[in-house]
């Protein structure tokens, strides 16, 4: 994201989002759908809940040994005629995909999405290495037309309307074309279809990478991962090293949880297997395939506190639930990866200090820990994260002040009693209707859209205790 978005206050970047009608609108109606379509597929698989605790399982053991499995991949993948390439940092990743380009003399290379890729600002560097990055899936065409980045895990472009979207392809396709999502679904078709072609390379994700058999999987709707991974002459998969997976055996488990919290679906349309460069014989794929293993951060938090963040399977799931998330949408949060497992990701990736304002914008309502196919504990982690926060002195001064007040008071009695008689009498000009609005100071952020139970008056019984 940019560093001007970056210096606006959270607060400030959420109020902006709250005021904006056209992300309400769109932010309701895409959450809302995404939430009852998972509803009513876990309702109709009763095996569900049993290969959730599977899949967090699998995710457990294989961060035990990531090395060992991580090793076995590359082998794998080198055995089917692939390029195994090992990025510790962004800088060394984006580094690795502009060499390929410049030795191999690429001008061009469609995309199918990928958040790794968002997450080291490939599109960037591709741009000013004079390389003409093009994004496929709908959504990540929609908004790189508009130059702005996603708002969603899985849906890019979820902060825009149909009208939105009609009125950015006639300007930037020059046409007149109709608020109609199957008209300008064809319309982007058409435009990209030749893309394809002239392509040289062709890059995208991976949801998972099997390290038994080297196999790299990505999971889509709309075949254009496919046509990315098979047409231009060079093939550069990128992806978390927390992306590995033991077996194929295991694949299954994933794949019956993943679209169901993503969509809704049973399967996604599409689930590609690439097994490495075209062979002698096939008519089909790329004359050269690379996985790029990127870090970046992930290693040093397997025995972190955020360690549970690394079972993510980007679902987007967490995202949908949240209070917040659904309030403001992805861009407030200013970093590539939003919602609450955004938070953690944004600390994993580039340190708690980033997430100072953002590790509190979440009610720790526990929604997204329920709809979480791996059942990863993000309020948990959340609440950890504060406490590190207020720990390594990185919170706000004042922050820091009220909450060792607060302990203070709570371990002591006498304290406790005090400050519960003194409250009764302060609290007297600010209860209305039974309950605590319209709180003076810092408290005010709590009480303008919400409210507090009151104080409660001494029964008849402590009374007696006290003055006895
Ligand atoms: S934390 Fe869980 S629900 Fe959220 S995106 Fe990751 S897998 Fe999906």
């Amino acid at each position: 994201m940019s560093d001007a978005l970056l210096r606006t206050p959270f607060p400030e970047r959420a109020g902006a989002a709250l005021k904006d009608t056209f992300l309400q609108e769109a932010l309701k109606i895409a959450t809302t759908k995404f939430i009852d379509l998972r509803k009513q597929s876990f309702a109709g698989f009763p095996q569900g809940e049993a290969l959730r605790d599977r899949a967090r399982a699998i995710k457990e053991a294989t961060l035990q040994h990531l090395d060992v499995h991580l090793e076995r991949l590359a082998d794998n993948v080198e055995r089917l005629g692939g390029r195994v390439h090992w990025a510790s940092t962004a800088e060394e990743a984006r580094e690795m995909v502009l060499r390929l380009c410049r030795d191999r003399g690429v001008r061009m290379a469609v995309k199918s999405k990928s958040m790794a890729t968002e997450e080291i600002d490939l599109n960037e560097a591709l741009e000013h290495a004079g390389i003409t990055p093009i994004e496929t899936d709908l959504g990540e065409y929609i908004i790189q037309l508009a130059h702005e980045k996603p708002s969603h895990i899985i849906a890019p472009a979820i902060h825009k309307t149909k009208g939105q979207v009609a009125e950015l392809f006639s300007r930037e396709l020059r046409g007149e074309f109709p608020a109609d999502p199957e008209v300008l679904t064809a319309v982007a078709r058409k435009a990209l279809r030749e893309k394809f072609l002239q392509a040289d390379m062709g890059i995208t994700g991976a949801n998972f990478a099997v390290a038994d058999t080297g196999t790299v999987v990505l999971v889509t709707n709309e075949g254009n991962g496919r046509m990315v991974t098979s047409l231009p002459r060079i093939h550069v998969a990128l992806m978390g090293v927390e992306k590995v997976i033991p077996s194929m055996t295991d694949l299954v488990v994933f794949l019956a949880i993943l679209a169901r919290s993503a969509t809704g679906q049973k399967l996604s349309s599409y689930t590609t297997l690439v097994r490495g460069p075209r062979r002698a014989g096939e008519l089909e794929g790329p004359e050269e395939f690379h996985l790029i293993l990127l870090d970046n951060g992930r290693s040093r938090q397997i025995a972190s506190t955020l360690r549970e963040a690394l079972y993510c399977l980007r679902c987007g799931a967490c995202l949908n639930v949240c209070p917040v998330y659904r309030q403001i949408g992805g861009h407030a949060y200013g970093y590539t990866y939003p919602g609450p497992i955004g938070i953690l990701l944004t600390a994993m990736l580039k340190g708690n200090e980033s997430v100072r304002e953002l590790a509190h914008a979440s009610s720790l309502c526990g929604a997204c820990k329920d709809v979480c196919p791996v059942r990863i504990d993000i309020p948990r982690m959340l609440v950890e994260l504060r406490e590190h926060l207020d720990r390594e002195k990185i919170a706000p001064w004042t922050e820091r002040v009220v909450f060792k007040a607060l302990r203070r008071l709570l371990l002591s009695p006498t304290a406790y009693r005090v400050s519960a008689t003194v409250g009764r009498w302060v609290q007297r000009p600010f209860v209305r209707q039974g309950r605590l609005r319209g709180l003076p100071l810092v408290f005010g952020k709590w009480t303008k859209t919400r409210d507090l139970p009151p104080v409660a008056a001494r029964t008849f019984r402590e009374r007696w205790k006290e003055l006895q």
